[in-house]
């Protein structure tokens, strides 16, 4: 096999040119729209924990909702295991929503309070014909053990439990159609402190055990230090930079990357002497329904020139496998 056959092999999604506008009416006639996911070009790896990294309002959830087809791409393409799943989820085959599962963020909104957790749970196994009929409880029993909670759980409703159990219900029940690829929506940031560590322990234990593929959405950079392969950030629904995590940390390129770096806690020496020297940004996040021409980080960037007022710089590879998007590396 050649290595450009092994490498093709290696991508198990590929999101190109990828938009997401919603419209919010009209100004002197001319539609306005929110460009939630504007331009996105992302590859996945098989067996790889990317981590797409935002503030809040950068596009990264929208961006997993329109690969899930939760939301229909206004423009662009989504490959996944090489095949177009461009479209709404109504329309996509039962094996590419089998083989492509989501943990939401909050697990309260996403459980059904009316049913039981052994409802919950035997609902994607009968869909997706897992185990036969007769074998569904016992089923239903491995995926609890799988999420580290005891059987009897299965008699319980989601509203009896605590945040961190609900989410491992919420994650039995992604894994319970055997997924290659799992969106990870901020899967601890609605949950206790104690209990996110416990939550991450096990995410990291599964996609191991089953090799999975994940792509962990979240704001936590220093989370990201310690278990992505590598990170991607999006800002104002555009990617700035994606590069292999040491690489990633070692030499950010991207401005915007050094301002959340530089305003990450350490808490060695050796630490902050490798954090970027601290980074002031000037203004304010611009409105998604009224982005900035040119580059879109440009109200906010210490290091704008001239010409980033007026053109969208685009991807460059600045070293192999470290791409960035900013006119101090064009
Ligand atoms: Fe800053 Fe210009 Fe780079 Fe945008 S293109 S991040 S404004 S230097």
């Amino acid at each position: 096999m050649n290595s450009i056959t092994a490498a093709a092999e290696e991508t198990i999604l590929r999101v190109q040119n990828l938009k997401t506008y919603f419209p919010v009416g009209k100004s002197g006639g001319t539609p306005l729209f929110v460009k939630a996911v504007d331009g996105v070009n992302l590859t996945v790896k098989k067996g790889e924990i990317m981590g797409l990294v935002g503030e809040s309002g950068s596009g990264k959830s929208t961006l997993a909702y329109t690969v899930m087809g939760i939301y229909s791409p206004t423009e662009g393409s989504i490959i996944f295991k090489g095949q177009d799943i461009s479209v709404p989820s109504s329309r996509r085959s039962l094996s590419v929503k089998k083989d492509l599962q989501i943990v939401f963020q909050d697990p309260g909104s996403s459980l059904n309070p009316r049913q039981s957790v052994r409802q919950i749970l035997e609902l994607p196994l009968r869909v997706h014909r897992i185990v036969d009929r007769k074998n569904i409880e016992e089923k239903v029993v491995e995926l609890l053990r799988m999420v580290e909670l005891p059987p009897h759980y299965m008699y319980k409703s989601p509203v009896s439990m605590g945040g961190g159990e609900r989410q491992m219900i919420s994650i039995a029940r992604a894994l319970a159609t055997n997924p290659q690829f799992v969106i990870l929506d901020e899967p601890t940031s609605a949950l206790d402190v104690s209990i996110q560590a416990k939550i991450i322990n096990m995410l990291l234990k599964l996609q191991e055990k089953k090799e999975l593929t994940y792509l962990f959405i979240t704001h936590d950079l220093s989370l990201m230090r310690n278990i992505a392969t590598r990170v991607t950030i999006m800002y104002l629904g555009k990617i700035c930079e994606t590069a292999p995590t040491e690489e990633f940390f070692r030499s950010p390129l991207h401005p915007y990357t050094r301002m959340l770096l530089s305003s990450i806690p350490v808490v060695s020496e050796e630490e902050e002497e490798l954090k970027p020297k601290k980074v002031v940004s000037t203004g304010e996040i611009p409105s998604p329904v009224n982005v900035p021409p040119g580059c879109s980080f440009h109200l906010r960037c210490p290091e704008r020139r001239e010409v980033c007022m007026e053109v969208d710089p685009w991807m460059v590879e600045a070293e192999p496998g470290h791409f960035v998007r900013c006119h101090l590396y064009s």
